[in-house]
């Protein structure tokens, strides 16, 4: 398989360019890794705020993305779990990295033949908008996977009022995707699910935090979340773990049938993970008898989302970089880890010189 990305080595993980044009810069604070593995995706509590709006209620950081991810097998075993930023220097967003076809994440899955769960919690939906089409590209990998499940957890719904240019497009293939319920779900992040993230995810945690429940802001965002996702889609979001404190404003506005009432459905996922040391959080949460049957049938699924651009177009590192370039620098921290499928050592001091020939980590 032909292979765009680069792996190295970290000190409790690893550090992946998902394309290996990417290098160093001031203009992206996290080039050229934009997705770290294992105990390297770890985010300070400051920066788990600033970008999902926890503990204190949304804060739409519009350039900053931050998605976590976990890989299981059928019987729930972990088998890896990770961080995905965006790239604020090349303008490529973190879904498009994250899905992208012969990208770090499909070669790993490609190697761990069958992998049973996808999860991704993040600070926002995906888009379908014209330079990235996320979804599509989503749209892709989950054809290319049928027996995975993917189950996105948000905080923050991503350009889809009305005032943004893309919304429609937005909202289109949100509701093409929630279409493959129940192999994918779209689901706002709730209240356990909250402290979930924060264990395998966020250091340094104040401790008021795991302990007190959730602020009424941050619930009334989340339940907004799950009506929004309900409206937008039509589908029910199957996992919602709402203690839902007070209707926001935008909520009420919404017609009688959509404001059903969501039940709090805890610890969907019958596998177990990462997550399994932390029982203290099962004794805070609501009796319930399992996922919900929804009531919402799944709308039809589409092969290919009709896009006013050439969504079908196949992702060119040259054309989504006019600026990209051959490097010529010199990586002192990290060896390279894997190449051709083998196990190698390397000197830590590595020179590329041609970013061509260095483009291949696996076969
Ligand atoms: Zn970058
Ligand atoms: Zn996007």
């Amino acid at each position: 398989m032909e292979t765009i990305f680069q792996e190295f080595s970290g000190y409790n993980g690893t550090l992946v360019k998902p394309y290996y044009w990417l290098y160093p810069s001031h203009n992206c604070l996290k080039c050229p890794y934009h997705i770290r593995t294992g105990e390297e995706s770890r985010v300070t509590y400051g920066e788990f705020y600033e970008a999902f709006g926890f503990p204190y209620g949304p804060t739409m950081p519009e350039n900053k993305q931050l998605i976590f991810y976990e890989i299981k097998a059928f019987n729930g075993a972990a088998i890896q779990k990770g961080q995905v930023t965006n790239c604020t220097l090349f303008n490529l967003h973190a879904e498009s990295m994250l899905f992208e076809k012969h990208g770090y994440i499909d070669s790993f899955l490609y190697q761990h033949i069958p992998v049973g769960y996808l999860t991704l919690y993040t600070n926002f939906t995906p888009c379908n908008e014209h330079g990235h089409c996320c979804i599509s590209k989503i749209y892709d990998f989950i054809m290319r996977y049928p027996e995975m499940r993917l189950d996105i957890y948000f905080s923050q719904m991503y350009h889809v009022a009305e005032e943004f240019t893309f919304s429609f497009w937005n909202k289109e293939a949100l509701k093409s995707l929630a279409g493959h319920w129940p192999r994918v779900t779209l689901n706002p992040l709730s209240n356990g699910v909250w402290r979930t993230v924060l264990y395998a995810f966020v250091k340094d945690i104040p401790e008021s935090t795991l302990y007190q429940p959730i602020l009424p802001a941050r619930a009334s965002a989340d339940s907004y979340n799950a009506h929004m996702i309900h409206f937008i889609t039509g589908i029910k979001p199957y996992f919602v773990d709402d203690p839902i404190v007070s209707q926001p404003q935008e909520s009420k506005r919404l017609p009688e049938y959509q404001r059903e009432k969501i039940y709090p459905t805890f610890f969907p996922q019958p596998q177990q993970g990462f997550f399994q040391s932390y029982p203290m959080f099962m004794s805070h949460l609501p009796i319930t008898q399992g996922p919900k049957e929804v009531t919402s049938k799944p709308i039809q699924i589409v092969r290919h989302l009709k896009m006013p651009v050439d969504i079908g177009k196949v992702v060119n590192s040259s054309d989504m970089a006019p600026n990209a370039r051959k490097m010529d620098e010199v990586i002192v921290t990290e060896q390279l880890v894997k190449e051709k499928g083998k196990e190698v050592k390397r000197d830590r001091r590595r020179k590329i010189t041609d970013s061509g020939k260095n483009s291949s980590t696996k076969s």
